[in-house]
């Protein structure tokens, strides 16, 4: 019960007009500060369902949970920020207090080091020393940082699952430049191997894609699976981390050789700058020790062992990874994969759209008003009209077919994710450290104004 007359007076006032934002936000985030952790957590949720992705918000939700110990809650609500990407950094310590609250010192240290490395102010030494990895657990490792062997048999199991895609360059829209570069790179080598070799190229290396969350990274990666009529893996963070020292780097080694056993097989990582964050940035040995054996992977054991093994990878964060990686037969190539123009808009509407009960669909008039979605708004974007118009036939009692109307009223509640923020952090990052050329390709995106 809250016996503080100024936060009874301001819950009062909150009660009486219910949809004011700021006077709820205000009421919990003082709930909040003054340890009312249950209340504090109710009145965020009201406040979430009026703004429903505002990061202050739901950081406050997320540390009523994790002052509660309900650290399973605090990730849940935090998960989509992570995933987006380009979170405040004191999301990221809250994410680190949770993981180190579900055990998972790995991936703590992980979020809680990016964060601080952004914004040195949210450094919390009591959190840091809690997050070093005790030795003990460490098997023995050779001294320093010494190439680790690169596996050649393993008996270890990879969680990551082996899947056959069902999409082709086809169902991925737009993108004509990308695809190109795809096409170049890892088809060809494949589907004509004489041309190749009489132009001298070699086969190998493994491609970056980089670009907002969102944009279709993963979508393009497993489209290029299908394409070639490889076997996908699709490795995402969980598969590899985990706080063992030593773990990780058994069971990145693992999922090497659980696509070398499937070849022809598209290894994807997602989220790849957790995993090959530059060695210069990190503060203990054994995260280096995850990247000297992702680069010994990739490398191989002799020039056969990754052959037909194509390795993609996505970041929304391209410039955390060690330069290491981007060396020829490693992530040799940067592919910017761009937020879409209307154009692609309107094509990726009317992939979205094809196989759903439609009336005469307007895709342009849809595309036209949804300046900065990417492929994965827009795919929210459907899934909400057609829910909207599922209600409406279940009411009828028939179907009633989607129209320009209905996407355009999805399109009207619709926010864009993260496109702006993306492009500003990029600006700061590649703005003048373009020396090498690099980022030439992102040049001319971030130089626009958003
Ligand atoms: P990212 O990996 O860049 O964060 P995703 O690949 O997860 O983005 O994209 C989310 C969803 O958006 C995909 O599952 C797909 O349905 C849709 N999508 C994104 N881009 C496209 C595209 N170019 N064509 C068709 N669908 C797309």
């Amino acid at each position: 019960m809250v016996d503080d007359p100024g936060l009874k007076a301001l819950g009062e006032a909150a009660r009486l007009s219910p949809d004011n934002l700021p006077l709820r936000r205000l009421l919990a985030e003082q709930l909040l500060n003054k340890g009312y952790l249950a209340d504090a957590e109710a009145e965020f949720r009201a406040a979430l369902v009026l703004a429903p992705k505002d990061p202050d918000i739901v950081a406050g939700l997320a540390e009523a949970f994790v002052r509660q110990s309900s650290h399973g809650e605090a990730l849940s609500v935090l998960e989509p920020l992570l995933a987006a990407g380009g979170y405040p950094p004191r999301v990221g310590v809250l994410a680190a207090r949770a993981l180190l609250g579900e055990g998972d010192l790995y991936k703590a240290a992980y979020r809680y080091h990016e964060a601080v490395s952004r914004d040195p102010s949210v450094a919390d030494a009591d959190l840091a020393a809690r997050l070093v990895i005790p030795e003990a657990a460490a098997p023995p490792q050779p001294a320093g940082d010494a190439y680790p062997a690169p596996s050649s048999a393993t008996h270890e199991q990879s969680t990551a699952e082996i899947e056959r895609s069902a999409f082709s360059f086809a169902d991925v829209a737009g993108m004509d430049e990308v695809k190109e570069a795809l096409r170049v790179k890892l088809l060809l080598p494949v589907q004509q191997p004489e041309l190749f070799a009489a132009f001298g190229k070699r086969a190998g290396g493994g491609v970056l894609l980089y670009g907002p969350p969102g944009v279709g990274k993963t979508h393009l990666a497993r489209a290029a699976a299908g394409e070639l009529g490889a076997a996908f893996v699709n490795v995402g963070l969980a598969d590899i981390l985990d706080m063992y020292v030593g773990s990780s780097e058994r069971n990145l080694r693992a999922t090497f050789d659980l696509a070398r056993r499937h070849r022809p097989c598209v290894l994807f990582f997602d989220e790849v700058d957790a995993l090959a964050a530059r060695r210069s940035d990190m503060r203990q040995a054994h995260t280096r020790q995850l990247v000297n054996q992702f680069l010994a992977e990739l490398d191989g054991v002799d020039q056969s062992a990754n052959e037909g093994v194509l390795v993609l990878a996505a970041t929304n964060a391209p410039w955390y990874i060690d330069v290491a990686f981007r060396r020829p037969g490693r992530f040799d190539q940067l592919v910017f994969v761009p937020p879409p123009d209307a154009a692609a808009r309107a094509a990726i509407l009317r992939i979205l759209c094809r196989d759903k009960p439609l009336e005469e669909v307007d895709f342009g008039a849809v595309a036209k008003v949804t300046d900065q979605l990417v492929g994965a708004d827009l795919k929210g974007l459907v899934d909400r009209a057609v829910e909207v118009k599922l209600h409406e036939s279940i009411r009828a009692g028939r179907a009633i077919p989607l129209s320009t109307r209905d996407l355009l009223a999805a399109a009207k509640a619709a926010k864009p994710t993260a496109v702006r923020e993306w492009m500003a952090t990029a600006r700061n990052y590649v703005m003048h450290a373009n020396e090498s050329g690099a980022w030439d390709e992102l040049m001319p995106w971030i130089q626009r104004k958003w």
